[in-house]
């Protein structure tokens, strides 16, 4: 096809092949409970649903501003500022179709050939994507079980270089469901001011917090260099809709945006009045949607443990429990690989997250407690046969 040589450097995000592998089993007859694909299993509240309605009725089907709706940047930074204790203006945010964008722009809107850019492994696979993509090197930040996967600060210190020009955060994790503390998030801040190295802060999963408090980097560290990345794929099962936003500096915002002009012109006007009532309407779907998980969490992460050979630690926020497998004997792709065609369950291999990701397997619990139990249950009778040599 001759394509750019570029796109050999592209990943992808192997959720969407096992969940196709999943849907060809199923349409062969068999069962599968899936706990592959990390989206909220509940539909986006009615109340969201209905103010998405009403604004196609009320005529926004048309362009919009790059940056987004004034009404939304505004709802956005009053949320910010109030939730987080960080003064921010509507023109710190651009709003855009999803929150991967804000990957993919701030990327290509900094890094270039020659860049090294740090990022968590195992983590969202899309960063090491994107940041290969843009020609620049990426550096894998190790999380370590034996740190609860949690950012190592002398660790990342001893990554930085004088090339170094991104590092990348997230928190609450996927796929380890970590949790950064207020200390690690100002150390990393600091570290990233006093060596002037631009820090995207993935905060997808703020509002899924079990345990602990969410904090952000934007308390700690040089704002002009720091971009948050949020949306309401997660908090307001709102996945389809594609709608997320940055909080950056005013004058980084105007690179954001003109990205955007670029790409997709503006995010659709409908949507963005959905998110509006998102954040103005009442929050009980989110703190009813948390609760469940959190029951969840519990579930699976006890049932986990109780297997032979595997043991889990327990996440504080998102909603994956990211297990070790070692013990079982078998990898991790081929653990997936067989849990999905002999035993009906679907699981990500840990190493769809990176190379640390290796002697693990992550299960996302955005499914029924039902569906859950039915999961161990089949993993139990797998491990019990592949012991047997079945
Ligand atoms: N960041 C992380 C860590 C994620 O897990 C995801 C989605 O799975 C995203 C960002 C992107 O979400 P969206 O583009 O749906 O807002």
């Amino acid at each position: 096809m001759n394509l750019a040589s570029r796109m050999a450097r592209l990943g992808t995000e192997t959720a969407f092949e096992v969940l196709a592998r999943a849907r060809a089993l199923e349409a062969q007859g068999r069962s599968v409970v899936h706990l592959e694909i990390g989206e909220p299993d509940c539909d986006t509240p009615a109340n969201i649903v209905a103010a998405g309605q009403k604004a196609l009725g009320d005529g926004f089907t048309h362009y919009g501003p790059s940056p987004g709706l004034p009404a939304l940047r505004e709802a956005i930074a009053e949320d910010y500022t109030t939730r987080r204790g960080v003064e921010v203006s509507p023109s710190q945010v651009v709003v855009f179709p999803g929150g991967k964008p804000v990957m993919f722009f701030m990327i290509l809107a900094l890094l270039e050939e020659g860049d090294e850019a740090i990022y968590p492994n195992p983590g969202f696979p899309i960063y090491q994507s994107m940041i290969e993509y843009s020609g620049a090197k990426a550096v894998a930040l190790p999380l370590r079980q034996e740190n609860e996967f949690r950012v190592d600060v002398d660790e990342l210190a001893s990554l930085v270089t004088d090339r170094t020009k991104l590092l990348i955060i997230n928190s609450p994790q996927n796929p380890t469901g970590s949790l950064l503390t207020s200390a690690d998030l100002k150390a990393i801040a600091e570290l990233c001011a006093e060596k002037g190295i631009w820090l995207l802060s993935d905060e997808i999963y703020s509002r899924l917090i079990h345990d602990g408090e969410h904090d952000t980097p934007m308390r700690y560290g040089d704002r002009s260099r720091i971009c948050v990345l949020d949306g309401f794929s997660k908090t307001y099962a709102m996945t389809g809709w594609r709608l997320g936003y940055c909080i950056t500096s005013e004058e980084f915002a105007v690179s954001m945006a003109r990205l955007q002009t670029n790409a997709t012109s503006c995010t659709a006007a409908m949507t963005q009045m959905a998110g509006v009532e998102a954040l103005r309407g009442p929050q009980d779907a989110v703190d009813g949607m948390l609760a469940e998980f959190t029951a969840r969490r519990n579930l699976i992460v006890d049932g986990l443990n109780a297997l032979d050979g595997v043991s889990c630690v327990m996440p504080k926020g998102a909603f994956y429990a990211f297990a070790d497998i070692t013990g079982t004997g078998l990898g991790s792709k081929e653990l997936e690989n067989r849990l999905l065609d002999e035993a009906g369950v679907a699981c990500l291999s840990g190493t769809s997250f990176g190379v640390h990701g290796d002697g693990f397997l992550r299960f996302s619990y955005a499914n029924s407690q039902d569906n859950i139990r039915e999961a161990l249950k089949r993993f139990e009778t797998f491990l019990a046969s592949a012991r047997a040599g079945v």
